[in-house]
């Protein structure tokens, strides 16, 4: 399954392409802009899969809509996008723990981040959204946020056998077995040493204090 990241809108969220034997899912649109038509070139997207319903992963939908693509997401943050978006286009299917799309991704509800928040699983390969980043954990401050329902989602995430690599709604990729060992929050370390940040934060290995 080949996939193609872009960057876009003011928070920097990672949209990801998706070709599944002929059937195109782009990952959680940002905007739309310029950036992302010259992006996907004369690619016609079959699904939009929004992993929640926050406006840097929807800002895409309305364009993409009207150019014919059919739009996905849990339900559970349709109130979400009822009450900041009431133009926003109507939804084609609202997505269920455990429903299988086309490439075999399958979808796990997540919720935490928000309460509609979803994980996609392919082979080899999650898509996550807001729920893990690099080094990270999406926040839960935000209207239907929960700490304890993030909690429990991750415990769910990181008990996936077997190694994947995780597409995050912002900033770099990781994998899970990477995240397991050095992502302060999964697992609930109360804290972290020197040197583990050293080797593992990604903000860290960047500035290049590991070599020192
Ligand atoms: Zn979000
Ligand atoms: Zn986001």
């Amino acid at each position: 399954m080949r996939v193609e990241t872009i960057c876009l809108g003011e928070l920097a969220t990672n949209c990801y392409l998706v070709d599944v034997g002929g059937t195109n899912v782009l990952i959680d649109p940002a905007q739309s802009c310029d950036a992302l038509t010259s992006f996907l070139s004369d690619r016609k997207i079959d699904l939009v899969v929004n992993t929640h319903g926050h406006f840097d992963h929807i800002g895409g939908n309305w364009e993409l809509k009207e150019s014919g693509a059919k739009l996905l997401i849990h339900s559970a943050d349709l109130p979400l996008v009822d009450r900041f978006y009431p133009d926003h286009p109507p939804f084609d299917r609202y997505l269920n723990d455990g429903d299988m799309l086309p490439g075999n991704l399958r979808v796990m509800h997540t919720p935490g981040h928000s309460p509609g928040s979803i994980v996609l699983i392919g082979e080899g390969i999650l898509f996550v959204g807001d729920l893990l980043f690099a080094g990270s954990i999406g926040r839960t401050d935000f209207p239907g946020g929960s700490m304890s329902e993030m909690n429990a989602s991750l415990r769910r995430l990181l008990a996936l056998p077997g190694e994947y690599r995780v597409y995050p709604g912002h900033g770099p990729s990781t994998t899970l077995r990477r995240e397991k060992m050095a992502n302060p929050y999964p697992g609930q370390r109360p804290s972290t040493t020197l040197r583990r940040e050293k080797m593992a934060n990604p903000y860290l290995t960047r500035l290049g204090v590991n070599r020192g």
